[in-house]
């Protein structure tokens, strides 16, 4: 006769039981959890004597039918996964579909569910894992799911509880804990019919953070974010220390986890900022691809393992730094002001649509030895611009800040233009219109420039001189892998010839043969621009400034330089205002 023996079921739930309830705050997150899935916005949490004699979770979620009500305290009942595909990727807090069987097996468990106002609810009694009552009974909408007496029917275990106040301690930090991931809804801990928290719904998540963390985090927490939006959430700035860990609290896809090595993370953030044996206050959420993390790690499913956790280490630990680097930084800004401002003033124009050009000028930019055609105003309809009448030319100029940026005023407030950016959208909207018109004017060079290519871009300049020659350059082989330059486009003028030509080419070949015409030409004609126009660092004189802001309003889309970034920037004069405490 065999001496092995499947157990029977109640006696398997039991052993679950051991794993998953280990005390009274082990069921409370269970529960509590299950609520959160259920999406309540309510969750009222009742304990007395410390968990050990009552637990009473009530919420306003989806609540149940009668079937899934009988079903739901099965082992393995549950309605979050279907698959071993669901498995991995679990985007709710339960899977597992064991809490309740292990909870009901080991207390006297009463459920009160009703998934619909219009029918009545279901009653389910259990005791010790067996069902005593099931009937109808009036009940809103939601779950509301007593515990009592837990680990009655197992002494063994009920003699490790420790006293009331150690258990309800654990059962605070559970439900604090949990909370403060979840601002959007109100949590409510009473102890022997006392309110000892009540957090109610807010939007403002550092509201929630800061009434569990205390009061002394306000005014100091650090919001932070990583470039990989990998890590969100706020940390105590380095004034405000703990000796221990405990006020580290780190979601992974709105699960709150105990993971010492992003924990160590964190810490290793604030290495420059804190003495050893201090500890941070921080919450952090780490949103990972559900497929990225496995959270059937534990029965308790308070850890989890990434996919790849050198990665979720490197994102915290490299955001705290760089963000406690700025804050450590004497600022002139207060960073609130000027987050507000990025939100909310800064503003760039979106491209410009009905400016009618009627009139192609040629006027070079800063060669002094070139040909200036006026500039003719009446040639162009504006468009709206930075306030009701103004165009580039009239805003004031008030100078040039690291020889990079001019800045300008007018009635609402201060404009800066990237000098650069907006003459490569200048000579880009040139080329392309003297290439359209076929107008390009060239410039002779006195001394032929010759130059060496590689094989690979032999064959595309080869195929490319009469493109070439429709951009101004007239380029003729030189036998073997040497051709020469004999003259330029006049808007490059004074730029050096070489880099130029090896870049278009290099870029064309990487492209590779055959060539889509139109695509190499806005491809040449983009480098011509980013290669012509005035760089970064560059003394501008007055004039050449007025020049640049008049060639700017004949531009079709002024704002954009080719690649797509602003052109300039506008800070408004409530920002000044608001900063100043001038306004409030
Ligand atoms: P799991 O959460 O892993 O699915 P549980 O044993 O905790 O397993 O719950 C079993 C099932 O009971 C859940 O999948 C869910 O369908 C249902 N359930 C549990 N608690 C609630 C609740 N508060 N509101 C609505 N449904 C619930
Ligand atoms: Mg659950």
């Amino acid at each position: 006769m065999s001496n092995i023996k499947i157990l029977p079921e109640i006696i398997s739930n039991k052993i679950a039981a051991g794993e998953v309830i280990e005390r009274p705050a082990s069921a409370v997150k269970e529960l509590v959890e299950n609520a959160l899935d259920a999406k309540s916005t309510k969750i009222l949490i009742e304990v007395e004597k410390g968990g050990r004699l009552l637990i009473r979770i009530s919420d306003n979620g989806t609540g149940m039918d009668r079937d899934d009500a009988i079903l739901c305290i099965e082992r393995f009942a549950t309605s979050k996964i279907r698959n071993d595909f669901d498995l991995f990727s679990i985007n709710t807090l339960g899977f597992r579909g064991e809490a309740l069987a292990s909870i009901s097996s080991v207390s006297k468990f009463t459920l009160v569910t009703n998934n619909d106002t219009s029918k009545p609810g279901t009653k389910i009694v259990i005791a010790g894992g067996i069902i005593k009552q099931v009937l109808d009974i009036g009940s809103p909408v939601g779950t509301m799911i007593t515990v009592e007496n837990l680990f009655y029917n197992i002494p063994a275990r009920r003699k490790f509880l420790k006293t009331v106040s150690t258990e309800l301690n654990h059962i605070k930090e559970t439900v604090s804990s949990i909370a403060a991931g979840w601002p959007n809804v109100n949590f409510k801990l009473q102890h022997n019919g006392k309110t000892l928290n009540n957090w109610a719904v807010t939007s403002d998540h550092v509201e929630r953070i800061t009434s569990i963390l205390g009061s002394s985090v306000t005014n100091e927490l650090i919001q932070i974010k990583s470039c990989d939006n990998l890590v969100s959430g706020w940390i105590s700035s380095p004034r405000v220390t703990r000796s221990t860990a405990r006020g580290i609290y780190i979601f992974v896809n709105g699960r709150l986890i105990h993971d010492r090595v992003m924990q160590h993370a964190l810490i290793e953030g604030y290495k420059e900022s804190l003495m050893k044996g201090q500890f941070p206050l921080a919450v952090l959420f780490l949103s990972v691809p559900f497929d990225q993390v496995d959270v059937n790690v534990h029965p308790k499913k308070n850890e989890v393992r990434f996919a790849n956790s050198l990665k979720a280490y490197e994102s915290i630990k490299q955001t705290v730094l760089k963000t406690l680097r700025i804050f450590n930084k004497p600022h002139f800004t207060n960073p609130q002001e000027s987050s507000y401002e990025k939100n909310n003033t800064i503003s760039s124009l979106s491209n410009k649509t009905n400016l009618k050009k009627t009139d192609v000028v040629f006027s070079e930019y800063v060669k002094s030895n070139t040909k200036k055609i006026p500039f003719n105003p009446d040639s162009t309809y504006r468009q709206k611009t930075f306030s009701n009448e103004d165009s580039f030319r009239d805003l004031r100029v008030i100078g040039q800040l690291h020889n990079t940026y001019i800045l300008c005023e007018n009635a609402e407030g201060l404009i800066l233009i990237d000098q650069h950016a907006a003459h490569e959208r200048i000579l880009l909207e040139r080329f392309k219109q003297s290439l359209k018109d076929s107008k390009i004017a060239v410039q002779k060079l006195l001394v032929p420039e010759t130059i060496e290519l590689g094989y690979k871009e032999v064959d595309v300049i080869t195929e490319l001189i009469p493109d070439f020659s429709k951009l101004g350059f007239d380029i003729e082989p030189f036998g073997g892998n040497t051709f020469i330059v004999k003259s330029t486009p006049l808007l490059l003028a004074d730029k050096e010839i070489k880099p130029i030509i090896f870049e278009m080419v290099e870029k064309i070949a990487e492209i590779g043969l055959p060539l889509n015409l139109s695509k190499t030409l806005d491809k040449c004609i983009a480098l011509m621009s980013c290669h012509g126009a005035i760089k970064a660092k560059q003394p501008l004189s007055e004039k050449q400034i007025q020049s640049l802001l008049c060639q700017l309003d004949e531009c079709d889309n002024p704002s954009n330089c080719s690649h797509g970034r602003p052109t300039w920037i506008k800070l408004s004069t409530k920002f000044f205002e608001k900063s100043f405490n001038r306004i409030i």
